[in-house]
């Protein structure tokens, strides 16, 4: 049975690249009928952040990545919190020394920083063969220590990546790592071994910043005879600088947390849809994804390993997209706060606002920008008036304002039908194009040359008093 984890640190943020875990190791789970677990890792203690574990688990639950065990809701293997499992590692460590596979350590602070500063590299293993009525005496008179592991001086170590593909390393490369710190607690590399074994994740899915300490785990499960998961890396995630290079994803580049993203507008199933694409590509060229057709499309072996780009035009694509695909109920339920910016709580006809809305908002914050001239009319300069496609100049424009305001006034009901015929039927009797009567009646009514919807939808939206008093000061 498949079992993934997701095993984020709790930094009081969710960071892209650490969903894009959550994320793939949810797709990698559920692609396969397996499980997901969520595992918090705060062994870290310096770095704990009030409030922090909240953040995570509200993330999961706006994006839908429902985990089937965890602190919240428990589980077969629990604690799901590191802190609260510290008593489980120290006796895998001291097995490992009893096995002649790790050892005790009593190098103090100062001597490591000595070899630290002397330009050795790593731990020079001092305290490897220190004969045992030594190591006894040493820790019967409470000699502060640590546990490290004896890594084999010769051979080389490999595991198989399933994205990055085999990775051999040669073992005297490798220090003779810390299990347990001076203070007790599993050091982080340790703690995560023991607990995806004893956890029975079958896949480990995690940010290829992790590759390079891959080896070092695979030792350790080799030391203690356990099986290795399959191991998934995921491609670095880039951010596009502006003079086209990329880096990696940076503050700079724009919001790099998925609560910064919902700040500035972005819809969260848009996020996890885009986030998802970041590193794996579906079959065909799909790109809209619900979660539940990710789970059907998702497979480890069209993950790639070159850098993704995060690319926010991209992302305002999709925002704009699936804005133009949500339900009349919803656009109105997203856009009304913003609506109400403009309009406060005067009732306009929704229709005629969703349909010059749409088509054109990329985030729904956009709105009071777009429509900022309903609120307070712009000062306009008199030649907006001027258009050579709708043949209006400073002659007629002034005529067609009269004209407009007289049919205007005579309508029986201020709704966008009547108003559309009767601006209709008035072009028809001037004998114009209905862009010369229409263009400057737009440019009056909303004092811009850009606007979302036409004439008739801002006159409609205007209201009928609104309306003609900005006809009339277009006329003056
Ligand atoms: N706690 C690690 C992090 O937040 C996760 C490492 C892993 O998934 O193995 O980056």
């Amino acid at each position: 049975k498949v079992r993934t984890r997701f095993a984020p640190s709790p930094t009081g943020f969710m960071h892209v690249g650490n969903l894009r875990t959550g994320l793939y190791a949810y797709l990698t789970a559920k692609s396969q009928g397996g499980q997901f677990v969520l595992r918090i890792e705060d062994t870290d203690q310096e770095r704990l952040v009030e409030g922090a574990v909240d953040v995570i688990y509200r993330t999961l639950d706006r994006v839908g990545l429902k985990h089937d065990e965890g602190p919240n809701i428990g589980g077969p293997y629990e604690p799901y919190v590191q802190s609260q499992r510290l008593e489980t590692y120290r006796p895998y460590a001291e097995q490992l020394v009893r096995e002649g596979k790790a050892y005790y350590c009593f190098c103090t602070k100062e001597r490591l920083e000595q070899l630290h500063e002397q330009g050795f590299g790593g731990y020079d293993r001092h305290c490897r063969e220190l004969p045992r009525e030594e190591v006894q005496r040493l820790l019967e008179a409470g000699t502060p220590y640590v546990i490290r592991q004896k890594v084999p001086l010769t051979g080389s170590t490999t595991f198989k990546d399933a994205v990055f593909g085999e990775i051999t390393i040669e073992n005297k490369e490798i220090e003779d790592q810390v299990l347990i710190k001076a203070d007790g607690y599993p050091t982080y590399n340790f703690a995560n071994v023991i607990d995806d074994h004893l956890m029975s994740i079958t896949h480990v899915v995690r940010g290829c910043e992790y590759l390079t300490s891959t080896p070092k785990y695979q030792m350790l499960y080799e030391a203690l005879g356990w099986e290795q998961p399959t191991y998934i890396h995921l491609p670095l995630i880039m951010g596009r600088n502006e003079d086209g290079t990329t880096s990696k994803l940076a503050k700079r580049h724009g919001s790099t947390s998925f609560e910064g993203l919902v700040q500035d507008g972005y819809l969260p199933e848009v996020i996890t849809n885009y986030i998802a694409l970041l590193g794996w590509a579906p079959k065909d060229n799909q790109e809209i994804f619900s979660l539940e057709e990710l789970v059907k499309s998702f497979s480890i072996d069209r993950i790639s390993k070159s850098p993704a780009v995060f690319d926010y035009d991209k992302l305002n694509w999709f925002n704009g997209e699936y804005i133009k695909a949500m339900s009349s109920e919803d656009f109105r339920a997203q856009a009304m706060p913003f609506y109400k910016e403009v309009f406060g709580d005067e009732e306009k006809p929704w229709e005629v606002l969703d349909s010059i809305l749409r088509a054109r908002l990329t985030k729904f914050n956009e709105i009071p920008g777009l429509l900022g001239f309903f609120k307070e009319l712009p000062d306009y300069p008199v030649d907006f008036f001027v258009n050579k496609k709708s043949k209006t100049n400073l002659e007629n424009s002034p005529k067609m304002l009269e004209a407009a305001i007289e049919a205007l006034e005579q309508l029986s009901a201020w709704e966008l039908e009547t108003i559309h015929e009767g601006m209709i039927n008035l072009a028809q009797k001037l004998e114009v194009k209905n862009g010369t009567l229409l263009w400057p009646v737009r440019i009056a009514a909303a004092g811009t040359l850009v606007t979302p919807g036409g004439a008739m939808e801002i006159l409609t939206l205007l209201g009928k008093e609104e309306a003609l008093r900005r006809l009339r000061a277009g006329l003056s």
